[in-house]
């Protein structure tokens, strides 16, 4: 604001008599009452009124606005496989009625926003350009569209109310005939109310709009908005007013609009007002009102052009006739208020760009006549080659302080990973989506993105677990599931508690695990050719892989291919094709024993469970009723001895038992009163039973899937006394599995040829 006094005649500050009457008290009090109304136009004394009644909602700049933004729609938490995150509502886009593309994952990047912003809040000022740096295709602009909705949702919102405001010219006729004093309609309110505000359109002129949205209160002189801003916080200590309300002034157009009318009513701050409308606004991408995304062919973000003679310029009074207007325009000005977000920013050359970071940090823009104050939170995106080529430029060390940098990398958990195609590209494939082909794509994705750890970090026998962890453990690992199938329970628990600190163990490194790997991109492209192959009506599991082959032979194309494998098939795309191969074959295989009705997995809890029962009375030495024939018997020995057997207790039952029971005492000391949460306690145990269960009935599963087989092709080939429960077998597959008849005879044949046929017939 001091520069742009400097610059223009120096008029004599209009200065009302200090609220004479209890004014502001009266204003707040009807404001409060109406609040509720969503007034859409309102006197300047109606909207003073507003800020007495609701400071926190009016005294706000772009970043309070935004941070208000993130609180108006709240926090969950979320639980994960090491720990809670805490995610940030907004991003899950419920309130755009499905249309909003959501945000799956990224916590830790939506706890870094929010914690910058509320560092702008605390300074009073965006005093930083937000950088969303990381690997081509991770949910970037998926992050700042969700900001974008949100804020567009916020601002049809009571509390997320924002005003703007006009001058109102009215028409000689209302002007002449005594100003206020004329008329009826919208010129009975305008002489009640002494605002021209409200005018019907026929009795207006011209109406000037502030293209960079003011702050309605930049309208007071000094000394008065003091004044006011001190009743409005008065009590209310927690408010933090903003640099732009506390100390910045009127933009360029406004000011000469403002002088010019102070002269012609000799200072008379309330016939300057009278001209004021102040109207409320919702931000829209749309018309780039409130959040502009700029691409990075643009260059220009704010400039200045004088206002051209029209109609309009006609009907101004004759001391603004004489003045040259200049009005702003540009990305800078239209997103004044909220969001301005330059997409893939470090790919114009830095002289593009540079006036950026000294404009944020002076919170200003020199434009040709006049100074325009940045109102907006500025983001950018960029990928991380870009950033790392900036980075070495000599001039960076300077600009470092002025960027907030929040990494977005890409996700390492298969379940989120799964969720983005699950939901964005699923409903795209015409084709039926057979059962695994998602999970395989994306599971593939995550392995593709993984770092070998290093052992030498970790103390403890975890270092061993560590030294020798395969890919497709730590994404089992990182995926909440059990690392290595068979694994001692105490392993299994070793590395669950390292999980959160293999997870930070390259995160301050240039080289970061989430960094390199296949991109949504091609797990999209990957998923999208499967879904399009000759040799299949359904996108397969198997086109997945036919696919993810294809794509690894072009190491050409794809740095992230000509990483040297490492140990544990790290980088190692032929190890990694082969780990999938062996989980989607051990998926088919559990849905066709499943839908055998042979072993089923709701099975191995209810054994469990009645094992430990059974245990019970065994270490009591009580008699039971048995439900079934209603009889006294002893704890069921052979039952417990089978389970025993198949839980790898070894030669010695008596301390395999001690062991349980002793687990189960521990349990009650630490949880008194509350029941034996049994699966939770044993589920190492239930593992490994089923383990035992299927290597023994295996045998037994793959004769039935051969006669699957042969059903699919042609029931009739069935021996008659089998045929009806092989029907059964393959309804269940179609109904409980999601199978279609097609899926169902591939992932069978598959089945059959890979695993019963290799391994000789049995
Ligand atoms: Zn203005
Ligand atoms: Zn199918």
């Amino acid at each position: 604001m001091a520069r742009e006094t400097k610059s223009r005649p120096s008029q004599p500050p209009p200065r009302p008599a200090a609220d004479p009457d209890g004014l502001l008290g009266r204003l707040a009090e009807r404001a409060s009452r109406t609040f509720a109304e969503r007034r859409q136009i309102l006197t300047y004394d109606e909207y003073l009124g507003l800020v007495l009644a609701e400071p926190r909602v009016h005294l706000r700049d772009a970043s309070a606005y935004l941070r208000d933004a993130f609180d108006h729609h709240g926090q969950v938490e979320e639980q994960r496989p090491w720990g809670r995150a805490s995610r940030f509502r907004l991003f899950d886009q419920a309130f755009a009625g499905g249309r909003g593309e959501r945000l799956v994952g990224q916590e830790a990047a939506q706890g870094a926003f929010y914690r910058v912003l509320s560092g702008f809040v605390r300074d009073g000022r965006a005093n930083r350009l937000i950088l969303l740096h990381g690997p081509n295709g991770s949910s970037k602009t998926t992050f700042v569209q969700c900001i974008i909705r949100a804020l567009e949702e916020y601002s049809s919102t009571p509390e997320g109310a924002l005003y703007r405001f006009n001058w109102i010219f009215p028409t000689d006729k209302v002007e002449r005939g005594g100003g206020l004093g004329f008329g009826g309609g919208g010129r009975a309110a305008a002489r009640k109310s002494g605002s021209f505000a409200k005018l019907e359109e026929g009795d207006v002129d011209a109406r000037l709009s502030c293209e960079v949205r003011d702050h309605p209160l930049m309208l007071l002189p000094e000394s008065y908005r003091r004044e006011v801003l001190e009743a409005a916080l008065a009590g209310r200590p927690e408010l933090r007013l903003p640099e732009l309300i506390g100390r910045s002034g009127l933009c360029h157009k406004c000011r000469q609009i403002f002088d010019a009318l102070a002269a012609a009513y000799a200072g008379d701050l309330r016939r300057v007002l009278a001209h004021v409308q102040v109207e409320r606004y919702t931000v829209s991408r749309g018309y780039r009102r409130g959040a502009i995304t700029i691409g990075p062919q643009m260059s220009v973000d704010a400039g200045e052009r004088q206002i051209t003679a029209d109609r309009s310029l006609g009907a101004l009074p004759t001391a603004l006739q004489n003045v040259a207007l200049f009005e702003p325009f540009g990305e800078l000005v239209d997103g004044a208020g909220g969001i301005v977000v330059f997409d893939d920013l470090l790919k114009r050359p830095l002289d593009a760009f540079k006036y950026l970071l000294t404009t944020i940090e002076d919170g200003e823009v020199t434009l040709g006549h006049s100074i325009l104050r940045l109102n907006a939170v500025l983001v950018a995106t960029s990928n991380e080659v870009h950033l790392e080529a900036f980075r070495r430029h000599p001039e960076f060390p300077s600009f470092r302080g002025r960027l907030a940098l929040i990494r977005v990398p890409y996700l390492r958990e298969v379940p989120l990973e799964r969720e983005i195609y699950d939901v964005h590209i699923v409903p795209q494939i015409e084709r039926h989506v057979a059962p695994h082909a998602v999970e395989a794509a994306a599971r593939w994705a995550v392995m593709t993105r993984l770092r070998r750890p290093d052992p030498g970090k970790f103390a403890g026998p975890v270092a061993r677990l560590i030294e020798e962890l395969s890919v497709e453990g730590k994404a089992a690992l990182y995926a909440g599931e059990a690392p290595v199938e068979g694994l001692d329970p105490d392993d299994v628990k070793a590395l669950a508690t390292a999980a959160a600190a293999l997870r930070a163990e390259h995160a301050e490194e240039a080289d970061y695990e989430g960094l390199s790997g296949a991109s949504p991109r091609e797990v999209r492209s990957v998923l999208l050719l499967a879904a399009q192959r000759a040799d299949g009506s359904c996108l397969s599991p198997f086109g997945v892989l036919a696919e993810i082959d294809e794509l690894r032979r072009h190491a050409a194309d794809y740095q992230w291919l000509q990483r040297p494998a490492e140990k544990g098939g790290f980088h190692d795309q032929g190890a990694i094709l082969e780990a999938l191969r062996r989980l989607v074959l051990d998926r088919i295989e559990d849905d066709v024993r499943n839908s055998s009705g042979l072993v089923e997995d709701e099975r191995f809890p209810e054994m469990v469970d009645r094992y430990v029962k059974e245990l019970r009375h065994w270490v009591k030495q009580e008699r039971v009723v048995d439900k079934a024939t209603g009889q006294e018997r002893d704890a069921d020995g052979s039952f417990m001895a089978q389970v025993e057997k198949w839980a790898g207790a070894g030669p010695d039952a008596a301390a395999f038992r001690n062991e349980v029971m002793t687990r189960i005492g521990a349990h009650r000391t630490e949880h008194p009163g509350k029941p034996v949460a049994v699966m939770q306690l044993f589920a190492d145990m239930m593992r490994r039973i089923r383990r035992a269960v299927l290597d023994e009935r295996r045998p037994q599963i793959h004769r039935m899937a051969e006669r699957l087989l042969v059903y699919c092709d042609d029931p009739g080939a069935v021996p008659a006394e089998e045929r009806a429960a092989t029907g059964t077998m393959l309804d269940v597959l179609l109904q409980k599995h999601g199978y279609c008849r097609h899926c169902a005879r591939e992932a069978v044949g598959y089945l059959v040829r890979e695993r019963v046929r290799r391994a000789g017939g049995n």
